[in-house]
């Protein structure tokens, strides 16, 4: 099997309200995208790395002179919506791919042997992602009321990597965009198609770098480690 990735790092990170794009933040003095493409190249069944960056963005990541151990695909330009940023990531995809790995740059700290558990189960199913069990109890609400509470024992948080058969990620894509649908993970995609899709239990500290404080957990995560 052939397995390629995406490393998205297109997103404005607005909720981070820092001066410089989210992907450049240093994580343990290196940017969030290098760190998050490092995990992935780490894993050597991994064979092509494309990462998927603002527009305005791209001179700047050429500029950090990223090796990826020779795996590193130019970067592309994503666009509005991070549906929009994985679409332009796989339109760059080499020919010949079977597996595609979608990875945030905001969850710089995946460990390796996670990526490789979630490609294994993928490479036996079709689609698997990341996740983790939930500590909360969810409840669903509307204008502040509580509609619903979710069987804790049922829900699990999504991570990345979420890592499907190429050919079933291009067609949840082609029926969620002809349905005008946005999802805010990938899986969602493929679920809808009705296919299976498998959880692998990942890692707490594969955190998403979304809210200032999370840099300094995601150091003090690195540090530990
Ligand atoms: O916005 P969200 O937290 O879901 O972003 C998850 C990942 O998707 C981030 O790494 C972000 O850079 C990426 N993204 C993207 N293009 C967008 C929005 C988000 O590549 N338009």
């Amino acid at each position: 099997m052939r397995v390629a990735a995406l490393v998205l790092a297109a997103g404005r990170g607005e909720r981070l309200g820092a001066s410089v794009p989210k992907a450049f933040l240093p994580l343990a003095g290196r940017p969030l995208v290098v760190r998050a493409i490092e995990a992935l190249a780490a894993r050597p069944e991994v064979e092509r790395i494309v990462p998927v960056l603002p527009a305005a963005d791209l001179a700047r990541f050429g500029a950090l002179g990223v090796v990826g151990g020779g795996r590193l695909a130019p970067p592309v330009a994503g666009g509005a919506e991070r549906q929009d940023s994985m679409r332009a990531g796989l339109a760059a995809l080499p020919d010949g791919v079977d597996l595609v790995a979608v990875h945030d740059a905001a969850r710089p700290l995946v460990r390796p042997e996670d990526v490789g558990r979630v490609i294994a189960a993928a490479a036996r199913t079709g689609a698997a992602l990341l996740a983790v069990p939930v500590r909360d109890t969810l409840k669903r609400a509307r204008a502040g009321r509580v509609t619903e509470t979710l069987p804790r024992a049922d829900c699990w948080a999504a991570q990345t990597p979420q890592v499907f058969r190429l050919a079933l990620l291009r067609e949840a894509l082609a029926k969620a965009e002809a349905e005008g649908f946005v999802a805010t993970d990938d899986a969602q995609l493929v679920e809808r198609l009705g296919a299976p899709v498998e959880i692998v239990e990942g890692d707490p500290g594969n955190l998403k770098i979304t809210w200032p404080e999370d840099v300094a957990l995601a150091e003090a995560i690195w540090r530990q480690r």
